[in-house]
């Protein structure tokens, strides 16, 4: 049976990456950072069925001592890094917090396969932030970066690391460049779901009305479950690389709105207000990814469509909201 190691296995990608590794029949372990409120850590897990069937070790990406230490009792054949402070907004409130786990907390773990456990592959969760102020078409793996954030300036480091210790040690070492992925795991301070939570709220009569901020960002928006087989399938080639992983469709925050307000039957314009506090200090505009190598070279391809993401996630909020009202 492979061994898997996943950091991040209690957010998003976690939850729907061990669904996979379980379902192609690996042994799933998982980093945990210690929790004061232990009961909501394993809820994704839990929502995908999958709790009891991967194991948690305590660990922290900022202490290299614990790291260490998962690796020598885990011997893993495959590792995923998808543990980091994720969101951006965040990151202009705590910079060097988002530094310290998201970029040197992936060398500390790049470390930790380097001394432990140099011949199992390694997937680093780098992401399209990175490439921020885009000029001209879609992005692919040789668009230059100009990262926008604490938070992509940070992926930016760990992409680069990732592929330093590639090319100094050897280590098969690959890097996803992933573009916006979504369901209904999706944390809801991130706009798809605030805009799901907020249209089944209001539709359920629980709100009035959703603030938000600039509407007029444009992302490239795919299926968590779609890109998990992404990074997968990176980690079963011969070689090790940089991929870009994304729909190559781009719609704006404003037309995710109409989506999920038309979808419960609702006018959008007559709930969403613009609210400043959720501007940035600096924004990036548009991404829409050209994942043409990804489809050449692993054979991925997205199977879900906006509409359908959009329908999924509303549903399941609408769910969530009406079983707690019971
Ligand atoms: P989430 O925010 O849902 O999950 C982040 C995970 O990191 C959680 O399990 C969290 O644990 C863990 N974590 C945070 N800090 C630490 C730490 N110091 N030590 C150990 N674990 C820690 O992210 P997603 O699942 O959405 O994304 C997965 C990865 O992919 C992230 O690195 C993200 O930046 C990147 N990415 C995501 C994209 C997306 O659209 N979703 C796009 C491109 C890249 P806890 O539960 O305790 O908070
Ligand atoms: P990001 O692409 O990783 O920053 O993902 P987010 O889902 O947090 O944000 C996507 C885009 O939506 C960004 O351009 C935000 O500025 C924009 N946006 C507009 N209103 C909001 C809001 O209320 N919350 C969030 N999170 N983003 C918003």
């Amino acid at each position: 049976m492979p061994r898997a190691l996943i950091t991040g296995i209690t957010g998003q990608d976690g939850a729907y990456l061990s669904a996979l590794l379980l379902e192609k029949g690996y042994e799933v372990f998982g980093l945990l950072r210690r929790s004061a409120s232990s009961e909501v850590v394993g809820a994704r897990l839990h929502w995908l069925g999958v709790q009891d069937r991967v194991r948690l070790l305590d660990g922290n990406l900022m202490d290299l001592s614990s790291l260490l230490r998962v690796m020598e009792e885990v011997q893993p054949d495959e590792v995923y890094n998808l543990a980091a402070q994720s969101f951006v907004k965040a990151s202009w409130q705590q910079p060097l917090l988002t530094g310290q786990v998201t970029a040197l907390g992936a060398n500390n773990l790049l470390e930790a396969v380097r001394l432990i456990r140099p011949q199992a592959r390694f997937y680093q969760a780098s992401s399209s932030e990175m490439f921020g102020k885009v000029e001209g078409g879609a992005q692919n793996e040789r668009t230059p970066f100009h990262p926008r954030s604490p938070y992509a300036v940070s992926k930016l480091y760990a992409h680069w690391i990732t592929v330093n210790y590639r090319e100094s040690f050897g280590l098969h070492a690959s890097s996803g460049i992933l573009f916006n992925h979504e369901s209904p795991l999706r944390g809801v301070e991130f706009v798809t779901r605030k805009i799901t939570d907020g249209a089944a709220r209001i539709r359920l009569g629980l709100a009035q009305t959703l603030p938000m901020g600039n509407l007029e960002a444009r992302r490239d928006w795919g299926h968590a479950r779609d890109y998990v087989r992404a990074m997968w399938l990176m980690l079963q080639q011969p070689e090790p690389g940089d991929f870009v992983v994304a729909t190559g469709r781009s719609a704006s925050v404003r037309e995710f709105c109409e989506l999920a307000f038309a979808h419960v039957g609702l006018d959008w314009r007559r709930h969403v207000v613009l609210d400043p506090a959720f501007l940035r200090p600096a924004e990036v505009d548009v991404l829409q990814g050209d994942a043409t190598r990804a489809r050449e070279v692993l054979g991925w391809r997205p199977e879900t469509s906006l509409e359908e993401l959009v329908a999924e996630m509303v549903e399941a909020d609408l769910r969530r909201h009406r079983d707690r009202m019971r």
